[in-house]
């Protein structure tokens, strides 16, 4: 069985005094759950605090992105062994803002796949298609140029233990969310595109996750869908009490 993970992806947002703040008043709503694994990915400049504020209460940590070698001249990069060592399990690698803005391609993001699993993070691989190229009918061979790009030379031990987040880019921080039906779909594509790149059980164990617009009013029915292995969610999880009610899905 794959083990619901709940993510919040903070982006360009909090210091560490605000991360201080946010993380202490997420600890005090989230009370006790178990069968789940949530996870926070403040920016770079507040890992170091979250990790001290996120001290035995079993919340994961991540870091937004990675550069794809371990050290050298490449000013204003953050390297794996650098997250590892201030207490991040898992990355985020190939975000659509990443793409978007910052010329990440599947090349870079298969690169940086590879530096995370060369430093014990678990890579939280984003894919997703444009709303043009869903209207154009391109969906399907974008998010397979996407998956393949990213998890095609791996070893299907590896793909089993990494996550992927289907995040369809029209619903980014739009407050447009798939519908559960829409969203379930293209998971299932996603999960059988695992098993022809590497094998049966690769694609039952790989978790994917929904991101786009999750909220608290609609998280139990996409969590519902037999596919869809948790949350990655953006504005939601700056709100300690919203990112609470997320990670106590019921479905
Ligand atoms: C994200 O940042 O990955 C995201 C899905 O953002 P939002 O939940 O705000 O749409």
């Amino acid at each position: 069985m794959r083990t619901p993970l709940l993510a919040g992806n903070w982006k360009m947002h909090c210091t560490p005094t605000e991360t201080a703040a946010l993380i202490q008043e997420l600890r005090a709503s989230l009370g006790d759950y178990d069968q789940r694994e949530v996870l926070v990915a403040p920016p770079f400049t507040a890992l170091a605090t979250a990790a001290t504020e996120l001290d035995g209460s079993g919340i994961l940590l991540a870091g937004q992105d990675l550069h794809w070698e371990d050290s050298g001249a490449f000013t204003g990069e953050i390297a794996g062994p650098m997250l590892t060592a201030v207490g991040c399990s898992h990355a985020i690698i190939g975000h659509s803002e990443r793409r978007q803005y910052f010329g990440e391609t599947d090349g870079r993001v298969a690169l940086k796949i590879r530096a995370a699993l060369r430093n014990r993070l678990v890579p939280i691989v984003c894919v997703g298609e444009t709303l043009e190229e869903r209207e154009s009918g391109q969906m399907t061979d974008v998010i397979e140029r996407q998956v393949r790009g990213a998890l095609g030379a791996l070893d299907a031990r590896s793909i089993g233990s990494s996550v992927l987040a289907y995040e369809p880019v029209w619903a980014i921080g739009t407050g447009r969310v798939a519908t559960p039906d829409q969203a379930q779909e293209v998971h299932a594509a996603i999960r059988a595109l695992l098993g022809e790149i590497a094998d049966a059980d690769a694609a039952a164990s790989c978790r994917i996750l929904y991101g786009g617009s999750v909220k608290p009013d609609n998280v139990d029915t996409l969590m519902a869908q037999p596919d869809i292995d948790g949350a990655l969610v953006g504005g939601a999880s700056l709100k300690a009490k919203d990112f609470a009610r997320i990670v106590h899905f019921q479905s």
